[in-house]
């Protein structure tokens, strides 16, 4: 199988810094997408410190025998760890935390890890599915049948996050193992596309790639997503599987 992978980052319509990062290795094998929180731009520097310390500790070969879950796991906890440190050692930093959501790819196999409320979805035979749960307060509140998907997308306390690395001392981490088809597309993005666009609408113009480059559907999503307000910091990426 080849993958081809494309990622594009955008400040929004209404923030006046951005606080995701996201990172592609190689052909798509390992993509990461973050999303800070912390005043006074530190969210910025949470997201990027999250990433380089999970890339970082999957780029480590510790001799050890554990399986792409394992590693992504502790890889995950290792960039929380990185965070309480910097934190630690800085009162101003107080606060300053991140989410992340991590695909890596191996042959058929791969894994999803999240902590808060960045996404992972797989378009299949020109399905939508999601493959993470959103650590946050708003999805606790769906689950429960107090508020409705569209109630949560626009609720005054969406960003609220249940889970976050550099928060809790001890986070959890979700995994997740799937498998990998030709013609699977995968994307990752932060709360800044799916609080600005439903799924049906992600799905749609997911649907409509047809032949057209991934960079250009990544920048109809970003376009989409600051058409309707770019409220927030929009970031995605796509990794199409071929075969
Ligand atoms: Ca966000």
């Amino acid at each position: 199988m080849r993958m081809r992978a494309c990622g594009l980052s955008d400040v929004g319509r209404s923030r006046n810094h951005n606080e995701d990062h996201f990172q592609i290795v190689g052909d798509g094998r390992l993509c990461v997408v973050a999303d800070g929180m912390g005043g006074h731009g530190h969210g910025d520097l949470a997201s990027r410190i999250a990433v380089d310390a999970i890339l970082d500790c999957l780029g480590e070969d510790n001799g050890d025998s554990d399986g792409a879950p394992e590693r992504l796991e502790k890889a995950i906890n290792r960039a929380h760890d990185t965070l309480l440190e910097k934190v630690a050692g800085n009162d101003d930093l107080i606060g300053m935390g991140t989410t992340a959501v991590v695909l890596l790819v191996d042959g058929r196999d791969a894994v999803v890890a999240h902590v808060g409320d960045s996404r992972a979805y797989r378009l299949r035979q020109g399905e939508l599915e999601l493959l993470t749960e959103d650590h946050s307060w708003v999805n606790e509140q769906v689950r429960a049948g107090f508020l409705s998907v569209d109630q949560a997308r626009s609720h005054p306390l969406k960003n609220v996050v249940t889970r976050a690395l550099g928060g809790d001392s001890e986070i959890q981490v979700d995994v997740t193992e799937i498998e990998v088809q030709p013609e699977d597309l995968y994307l990752l993005c932060t709360d800044g596309l799916t609080t600005m666009l439903r799924d049906e609408e992600i799905r749609e113009r997911l649907r409509e790639r047809g032949d057209r480059p991934l960079d250009e559907v990544c920048s109809r999503l970003v376009g989409d997503a600051n058409q309707r307000g770019g409220l927030d910091n929009i970031t995605v990426i796509l990794l199409a599987v071929e075969e």
